[in-house]
């Protein structure tokens, strides 16, 4: 594990981090009108097993819909509703709405889970843990149907406090993933410490990483770590076929980006996923 620590390091970068961010973050003001006014609603990427191109997950990425019907990206939102203390409601509204597209995509014959981006401050209440096993139930879905996305940075900064929920989260049923791996402060320990089921390496590892061999060494690290301690694997943000090909010569389990599909409304998921067609060798 030491050996890993040293190969896991920062990759900085102009195309590192996500979408670019169009705007200035909103106020707390028009966040809580989007909140009451049920204009927060998630968009949803598809996840693809490398070894057949078979849909296993989409994860619901928050989209607020503006006053005029403009869409707003999370990064604009996210980060003042975790101060304000407006998350816990934002994560609500995408679980539930997750969870019926869900519902309905299976009336359509499209069988997938659903996974969903959680703050560490969704954590903080004693009974968290309860309160979304209750939500999932409410609407009718397993909670072995959901997986909850949690930053590798965050939970490093915050575990201790929040371990407990995270394993009665996992008790009941829910996955648990490592988002945005590679670019936070591993602690390798820590990692050990929380049942995570999954990894998801972060998209500045997987960008270019076919001509970028330190970066396939750590995709290639922490391949071996997620074998070691069972998990799967998401690569995030593949978006070439030479990114593809790789990742699925060194076994990386199910792929992410743009390649697959980009984030789309639940109501066109289904024909996004009838379009896609997994590389020819
Ligand atoms: P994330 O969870 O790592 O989500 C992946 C982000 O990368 C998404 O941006 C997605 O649109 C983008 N992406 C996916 N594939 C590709 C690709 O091939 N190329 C490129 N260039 N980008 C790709 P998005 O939707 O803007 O989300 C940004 C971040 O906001 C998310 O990163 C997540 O950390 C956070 N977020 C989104 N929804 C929620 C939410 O409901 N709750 C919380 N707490 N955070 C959320
Ligand atoms: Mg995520
Ligand atoms: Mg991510
Ligand atoms: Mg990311």
């Amino acid at each position: 594990a030491s050996k890993l620590a040293h190969l896991i390091e920062r990759f900085e970068q102009p195309e590192a981090g996500d979408e670019p961010v169009e705007g200035e973050e909103l106020d707390a003001a028009a966040i809580r009108a989007a909140i009451a006014e049920r204009r927060i609603e998630p968009f949803f990427q598809p996840q693809v097993t490398f070894t057949n191109g078979q849909l296993i997950s989409v994860e619901a990425l928050a989209r607020l819909r503006g006053e005029d019907g403009e869409i707003v990206c999370p990064n604009r939102f996210i980060g003042v509703a975790e101060r304000e203390g407006l998350i816990d409601a934002i994560t609500e509204a995408v679980l539930v709405q997750a969870c019926e597209w869900k519902r309905r995509w299976v009336r359509e014959g499209l069988h997938s889970k659903v996974a969903v981006n959680m703050s560490m401050r969704n954590l903080g209440r004693v009974d968290a843990a309860d309160r979304y096993l209750g939500i999932v139930r409410d609407c009718g879905v397993d909670p072995r149907e959901v997986v909850l996305e949690l930053t590798e940075s965050s939970v490093m900064e915050e575990a201790a406090s929040s371990l407990h929920v995270l394993a009665r989260l996992r008790l009941k049923g829910f996955g648990l993933s490592i988002d945005d791996f590679g670019t936070g402060y591993s602690s390798l320990s820590q990692l050990s410490q929380i049942p995570f089921t999954e990894l998801k390496v972060d998209r500045s590892l997987v960008s270019g990483s076919p001509r970028h061999p330190r970066k396939r060494a750590v995709i290639e690290a922490s391949l071996d770590l997620a074998r070691k301690l069972n998990l799967g694997v998401v690569a995030e943000g593949v978006e070439t076929v030479d990114e593809w090909q790789m990742l699925a010569e060194l076994g990386c389990t199910y792929a992410q980006g743009y390649l697959i599909g980009k984030p789309t409304a639940g109501a066109e998921l289904p024909d996004a996923i009838a379009r896609w067609r997994r590389p020819e060798r």
